[in-house]
């Protein structure tokens, strides 16, 4: 039996329509997967608290690979991973943001005395029940508030969507975008990140949280420029949460046949920039 739908979340506007539309007019059939609606579900739970992003020490937070595995910590720990110095009082009231949206869930870790596995409560009672082996247990008298990012956002930092949301957050004008599109083109499969019309301009744009394998990066750009060529994008943008973009990205765009731009760490979340 098929399970029955009884609530479906809309999807924030606009939707990526007129880019499948165009790229199948240049021959392209592209399909947007699963993660695309897992970025759409982040920017409409932060709405218009999206300019968090550009706050590094909620990037570095969102960046830690505990936190993206949904481990629970109290506030001071988080503070230890936002390292926020001086803008320290900044960092406590976004963090209060990121609550107040669900971004991060408040709750209570729980050690079972009978199983001895630690496991993250939402609400506390006198009798809380083991998740692990079932037995039920009185929590103790004191106990630390501890904060866990959301499974979407898990889900979405896991898969490099930091870079993607900053960008979309950032470019004015937008009309549609789309994520991780699969593709198939004369017998080959081909993945693009992120597709935006914004002001009538057609940005192709390969993303990356951070930059590890060069020679699979440079594979990825050469076939992105390709299909930038093919669909007749006006630019083709490499955007990184890293600080610097890597010499293999700036000689290969200096060849790209679309007109390129890159983006770093510091001009996605710092400086303003245009397309002219
Ligand atoms: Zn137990």
């Amino acid at each position: 039996m098929q399970p029955r739908l009884l609530h479906h979340n809309p999807l924030p506007d606009p939707n990526d329509e007129p880019i499948r539309r165009h790229f199948a007019q240049a021959g392209y059939h592209i399909k947007a997967q699963a993660l695309d609606r897992t970025y759409r579900l982040m920017l409409h739970q932060l709405g218009d608290s999206a300019f968090l992003l550009r706050s590094d020490a909620v990037l570095k937070v969102l960046s830690d690979a505990q936190v993206r595995k949904e481990t629970a910590y109290p506030v001071k720990v988080l503070q230890q991973i936002a390292n926020p110095r001086e803008r320290t009082p900044e960092f406590m009231d976004h963090l209060q943001r990121l609550v107040a949206l669900g971004v991060f869930l408040r709750g209570y870790n729980l050690k079972c005395p009978y199983c001895e596995v630690e496991d993250w409560h939402p609400h506390l009672s006198e009798s809380v029940l083991c998740l692990s082996c079932g037995s039920t247990f009185q929590p103790p008298l004191v106990l630390n508030l501890v904060y866990k990012l959301n499974h979407v956002f898990a889900k979405g930092v896991k898969n490099g969507a930091l870079t993607a949301l900053l960008l979309l957050h950032r470019i004015p004008d937008i009309t549609a975008w789309g994520a991780n599109y699969t593709m198939n083109h004369r017998g080959q499969t081909y993945e693009l990140d992120l597709v935006i019309i914004a002001d009538g301009r057609l940005l192709v744009v390969e993303c990356k949280d951070n930059v590890p394998d060069h020679q699979k990066l440079r594979r990825q750009l050469q076939n992105t420029d390709a299909i930038a060529h093919g669909v007749k994008a006006d630019t083709l943008l490499f955007a990184t949460l890293a600080k610097s973009i890597p010499d293999d990205v700036t000689s290969i765009l200096s060849h790209a046949t679309t007109p390129a731009m890159t983006l770093n760490r510091h001009r996605l979340t710092h400086s303003t920039w245009s397309f002219e």
